[in-house]
């Protein structure tokens, strides 16, 4: 049976993102990924790389994974197609002290941002009707990078510095001995052999957790985007989160761009599974979309509407990651959750999470089990637990 220091089960951002930084430390790592690489929500991901976020740890966190989408080619190897639009968050009145918090935070940790009143805002936007924009933030150096290209680039370094990366084989069982994992086996029947292995499989976690008797509170929830062919002179150059209206848009290639929401309350969101959801988009959702943007950018009428998507989040109930050992069961970490943060903050969460698995170090609080047990989950600068972290 071939064995390693440690098994991942999940080859989305998290799952390569941790096997290279594994590999890079001498450590022997297995991917096991049941389809291809980002085959899962990674690769339906909009990519989007901000810092705004209420936690400091958080904060730190985008803040470190935006060095290394940066200087992607030095730290990892290929290309993650950074594209360093600027970022603009904007908020109507009922979350303008939670913006100036979160501003002050993050600027106490090193992040580029500023306030920046609605005037600002359409002068950076033409076009932009600002009403119900009390305030917002602006970051230059955030951005959005290619999901699918990371991964691959991610996985290929991986392998350079000698990791496994098996795809097309799915993980059946964990295979536990005297309260230790000792490996996991596949469909197949075939047993790879570990000290450690790490769960990292999206909103398939829950499923692989359960097998060691742990309910990982984790729900998988629909999120949905829609692709849309701007208005000709009017091509989007930020990425901006419209908290007033619910949504947020970033550039795409060529004359598109991406819609998708930041309401918590999403009707579509929280379904029973992670399989055998509509991958389709809602044509109901997609039309909410349009009259949202012919509000905030009138100029949309000479738009187009051209396609729309869902895919899934794998929410936490405070919408934060749990990076940590699995309670239980030695040798059993998680990394899960990320709630539609987890793109920008895998490169930072892999060295976390490395840290735990090889280090022994002890859990973030944020981002631990503990804080479910103990109810102690620390709310953001917003009205409520959201996508808005
Ligand atoms: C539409 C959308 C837009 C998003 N936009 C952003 C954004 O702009 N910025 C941002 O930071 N984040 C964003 N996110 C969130 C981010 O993409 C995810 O948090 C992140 O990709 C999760 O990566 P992951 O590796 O944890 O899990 P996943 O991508 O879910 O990967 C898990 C992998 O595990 C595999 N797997 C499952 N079960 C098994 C098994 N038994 N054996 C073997 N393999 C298995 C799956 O096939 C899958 O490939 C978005 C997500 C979506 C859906």
């Amino acid at each position: 049976m071939p064995t390693s220091d440690v098994v991942i089960i999940g080859g989305g951002i998290n799952g390569v993102a941790l096997a290279h930084t594994l590999a890079g430390r001498g450590i022997s790592v297995a991917v096991l990924e049941r389809n291809a690489i980002a085959s899962g929500p990674t690769g339906r991901s909009c990519g989007v790389i901000r810092q705004h976020y209420s936690h400091e740890v958080t904060a730190r966190l985008a803040l470190e994974s935006l060095a290394t989408f940066e200087n992607f080619a030095e730290t990892v190897g290929g290309d993650c197609d950074f594209r360093q639009t600027g970022f603009i968050m904007a908020v109507g009145p009922d979350r303008e002290d939670g913006l100036r918090n979160n501003v002050s935070l993050q600027q106490r940790v090193g992040i580029d941002t500023r306030l920046i009143s609605a005037q600002e805002v359409r002068e950076m936007v033409p076009g932009m009707n600002t009403d119900g924009i009390a305030l917002a933030a602006y970051e230059p150096r955030s951005g959005y990078a290619d999901a699918h290209a990371t991964s691959m680039s991610y996985a290929a370094s991986a392998r350079g510095l000698g990791a496994d990366i098996h795809t097309g084989v799915e993980v059946e069982r964990l295979l536990v001995g005297g309260g230790r994992v000792v490996g996991v086996e596949t469909t197949s029947g075939e047993r790879f052999g570990a000290d450690s292995v790490v769960i990292a499989a999206g909103p398939w976690s829950p499923g692989l957790a359960r097998m060691c008797g742990l309910e990982l509170p984790i729900r998988p929830h629909r999120v949905q985007i829609g692709v849309f062919e701007a208005a000709p002179g009017h091509e989007p150059r930020h990425i901006f989160i419209d908290t007033a209206l619910g949504m947020y848009h970033r550039p795409e290639s060529g004359s598109m761009m991406l819609v998708g929401s930041v309401e918590t309350a999403e009707a579509d969101g929280t379904i029973p599974g992670p399989d055998n959801y509509a991958e389709t988009a809602d044509p109901e959702r997609m039309e909410a979309y349009v009259e949202r943007l012919l509000q905030r950018f009138p100029p949309m009428r000479d738009g187009r509407f051209h396609s729309g998507y869902a895919s899934l989040y794998d929410v936490t109930p405070d919408w934060q990651p749990i990076v940590d050992a699995v309670p239980g069961t030695d040798g059993l970490f998680c990394v899960a959750g990320s709630s539609g943060h987890g793109f920008k903050l895998a490169p930072a969460v892999a060295e976390m999470a490395a840290n735990l698995v090889t280090l022994c170090a002890d859990p973030e609080p944020l981002f631990s089990f503990g804080r479910f047990g103990a109810n102690e989950t620390a709310p953001g600068s917003y009205p409520e637990h959201n996508i808005l972290g």
